[in-house]
């Protein structure tokens, strides 16, 4: 019995080069054949793969050397036309067509970008194509950027409905101490509540992604909080994905347990929007503690509002701050900050941040 239907796949650059740097052809043809297995068993998978940036540094050498933007800019364009080169050949040895998605942190902070992508991906799927997604390197801006493609998967996990999460990496989960030291294990199960590994945590990052265990453990825990599986598996691991997948094993990896208590998907999309916040709100103690409480449905009325700092459009994302500065969650703000700023303190009009489009860290 297959585990899930709907899935995401994160792949790691480290998964899918060699020690040179250069693309893994032979393991990448592994991951393919698992993946195009999937898919012919009816289950539905949308890929998001690392990999440009090392695909692109083996690949080619500038004469002058250049800023740490300018060699991002120049590896990425060329590796994730080699990337992609290379997975479409693969796809197409099982006749299944892939297509590339390449997206920015910062267009998906507007909830109509962002739908534009699901539907993006939804129409792929709908025709039989595997989106195959990663950051478009070559044109973010270093500030603005993902963290890494693991905080980039949470994100497509969530927004395409997935049941589940499979983040591959070199390494077969998290461990409880040193990977290299004999008494280390793999912690198999990380349950709601559960969920504060930091004490276990290495802080070394991977040597070809940007990303670690830590934002692997912060990404995974959000996820699965938000009701969806998420599994931190060793990619380098022959049959890694079928055996995953497969509930009558017990493969070794890490699983964070979905939480029983799912938010809702447009709950998922300001939750992992954060990063992409253009102004403030800070409430008063009142509002702070309804916020707080949070066991009903509440919304921030002008009312309850102290004051509002940052420009920011209609429908923009707002940081939520309470009466002594502590960041109480996230929302989407349904007035401009000039707007708001005018109806401050107003009663019986409408929310500044409905209760559908706020995020809340203590009750979600
Ligand atoms: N987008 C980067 C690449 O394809 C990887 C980012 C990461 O390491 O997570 O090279």
């Amino acid at each position: 019995m297959l585990r899930y239907k709907k899935v995401t796949i994160k792949i790691g650059s480290n998964v899918l080069t060699r020690p040179d740097g250069s693309l893994d052809f032979t393991r990448m043809s592994a991951l393919v054949d698992q993946v195009a297995e999937l898919k012919k068993r009816g289950v539905e998978v949308v890929m998001v793969s690392s990999g440009a940036g090392a695909a692109g540094r083996s690949q080619v050498h500038p004469e002058d050397k250049l800023d740490a933007v300018s060699q991002r800019q120049l590896f990425s364009a060329v590796g994730q036309a080699h990337l992609l080169h290379r997975y479409c050949m693969l796809f197409s040895d099982h006749h299944i067509l892939c297509g590339q998605v390449l997206t920015t942190k910062e267009s998906l902070g507007k909830r109509d970008h962002y739908l534009n992508q699901r539907n993006c991906m939804r129409v792929m799927l709908d025709n039989d194509v595997i989106p195959i997604v990663n950051e478009n390197d070559a044109i973010s801006v270093t500030e603005l950027m993902f963290t890494d493609n693991d905080e980039l998967s949470g994100l497509i996990a969530t927004m395409m409905d997935h049941e589940a999460l499979i983040i591959l990496s070199n390494i077969d989960g998290i461990y409880n101490g040193n990977p290299k030291d004999e008494g280390s294990s793999v912690i198999r199960e990380v349950l709601p509540g559960k969920r504060d590994l930091s004490e276990y945590i290495q802080t070394s990052k991977s040597s070809f992604g940007r990303g670690g265990m830590q934002t692997k453990t912060n990404i995974a825990s959000k996820v699965a909080d938000e009701g969806l599986e998420v599994i931190i598996a060793n990619g380098k691991r022959d049959n890694i994905l079928l055996d995953l997948m497969d509930s009558e094993k017990d493969t070794l990896c890490t699983r964070f347990v979905a939480s029983p208590e799912p938010t809702s998907s447009v709950k998922r999309w300001i939750a992992h929007s954060e990063g992409f916040a253009k102004g403030e709100i800070h409430v008063n103690a009142n509002c702070t503690q309804t916020l707080i409480e949070g066991d009903s449905a509440v919304s921030i009325l002008p009312v309850g509002v102290e004051r509002i700092e940052g420009d920011f459009e209609k429908d923009d994302i707002v940081l939520i701050f309470g009466a002594d500065g502590t960041q109480l969650g996230v929302g989407k703000s349904q007035y401009s900050s000039k707007e708001a700023q005018r109806v401050i303190g107003q009663k019986g009009i409408k929310p500044l941040v409905h209760y559908d489009y706020l995020y809340l860290f203590n009750n979600e």
